[in-house]
């Protein structure tokens, strides 16, 4: 008998949190592990959003709440979206959820029959192929172009719509990449999600994490056509350093929203209570709470990139948002470190870790081979010193 699901059979586990699994070892054997693997802000949960948690608890909002969350934090919620998306949405628009990846993994299960296609671009974050199949999806990836930031082109999508085709996920700013989809690409993917009666889910996780002159736009700010096509799915996670609350929440339609309650109801009911009061705590906080983890990520990342404009064997996607760097490394394959022939993304990464104790996100976890990851979510003497150690590791390659 299969005492385990065919289903699980087919699902990576996560290689992120393996990764960061063998750091922790490395650091509880003694070792200094520089950790630019994990997308997790460094700074602590906003004062605003701790003392709502706490008051929660104090008097007592220990109890069931309504399924997609407490009414006050949807209409925060959908207060935000007006303010910074330029868009109506009620509260039956509006579902809280565990979590972003909860609120994707429900969404995915609302909308998807068995075999249903999605369309995603690779590089991808490392759980959209697997949430999709958990939902009974078929992941259809588009091998995009380096050369285009790895974004979805309209003749890209065009060529693998079928009649299968549900839905197109879209992720902007992207992990790993940090690109960022214009209005411009954005009416484009929605001509074509319109025309096909296409949903596109719209992770905006990073929204807030622009940089330089770029802006985000959502595309359900295209047309009305496509806002009642589009899924957002957003979260407190890095907007407000709040990974371990677990809020996320999703925009849609309301039959969308309905469909999703009805799946939540029977699986984790809603996200804490305690959680959902922090969150609101978290969404009326100082706007210079934001602006301060913001400006310190923005310094980061101009430090980081200058630091690799001299590491000549590399070249990396000039990151627009996010707090990531997506670097090519090809330049360091076929070559010999510390007696270690490197070919693929996997090698160099696990190099880095034993001979620098650096570790880095090997490309292949985001389906591309020839790049690895590093993230920016992490003090600037980390950052200082795992350049360092990256630098020298270069040097050291035969
Ligand atoms: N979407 C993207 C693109 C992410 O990178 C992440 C977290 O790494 C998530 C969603 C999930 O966020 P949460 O912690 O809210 O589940």
């Amino acid at each position: 008998k299969n005492m385990i699901s065919n289903k699980v059979k087919s699902i990576q586990p996560s290689m992120t949190l393996a990764i960061t699994a063998k750091a922790n070892q490395l650091n509880r054997q003694g070792y200094d592990v520089v950790a630019f693997g994990v997308g997790e802000p460094d700074f602590d949960t906003p004062h605003s959003a701790k003392e709502a948690g706490i008051a929660a608890i104090q008097v007592g909002k220990s109890k069931y709440t309504p399924v997609p969350g407490i009414l006050e934090l949807r209409q925060a919620i959908c207060e935000k979206l007006k303010k910074d998306n330029h868009l109506d949405y009620s509260p039956d628009q509006i579902i809280t959820n565990s979590g972003a990846k909860h609120s994707l993994s429900t969404a995915f299960q609302a909308i998807l029959d068995p075999g249903e296609e999605v369309i995603l671009a690779a590089p991808y974050w490392v759980s959209y192929p697997e949430i999709i199949k958990i939902a009974g999806g078929k992941p259809v990836v588009i091998e995009t172009k380096e050369a285009n930031n790895f974004k979805i082109t309209v003749d890209e999508l065009k060529e693998v719509i079928t009649d299968k085709t549900k839905a197109i996920l879209l992720n902007s700013p992207s992990n790993p990449v940090g690109a960022i989809y214009s209005r411009e690409e954005l009416e484009g993917i929605a001509k074509v999600a319109v025309e096909n009666s296409i949903y596109v889910v719209s992770d905006e996780i990073y929204e807030k994490l622009i940089y330089d002159d770029n802006h985000h736009v959502s595309i359900a700010e295209i047309s009305s056509e496509m806002k009642e096509l589009t899924i957002i799915i957003n979260g407190m996670s890095k907007s407000h350093a709040m990974t371990g609350w677990r809020l996320g929440y999703t925009a849609a339609n309301k039959e969308v929203i309905k469909a999703m309650g009805i799946i939540q109801g029977h699986a984790v009911s809603h996200p804490s209570s305690i959680t959902q009061y922090a969150a609101l705590g978290a969404l009326q906080c100082e706007e210079s709470v934001l602006q301060k983890m913001f400006d310190e990520y923005d310094i980061r990342r101009k430090y980081m990139i200058s630091r690799l404009d001299e590491m000549k064997q590399l070249t990396y996607i000039y990151p627009q948002g996010a707090f990531y760097v997506f670097i090519n490394v090809l330049g360091l394959f076929g070559k010999s470190y510390n007696g270690k022939l490197v070919h693929n993304s996997l090698e160099l990464a696990d190099a880095l870790l034993e001979d620098e104790k650096v570790a880095v996100v090997p490309g292949i976890a985001f389906g591309l081979d020839t790049h690895i990851r590093l993230s920016y979510a992490t003090s600037m003497e980390e950052i200082k010193k795992g350049l360092d150690r990256i630098e020298n590791f270069i040097k050291n390659g035969v």
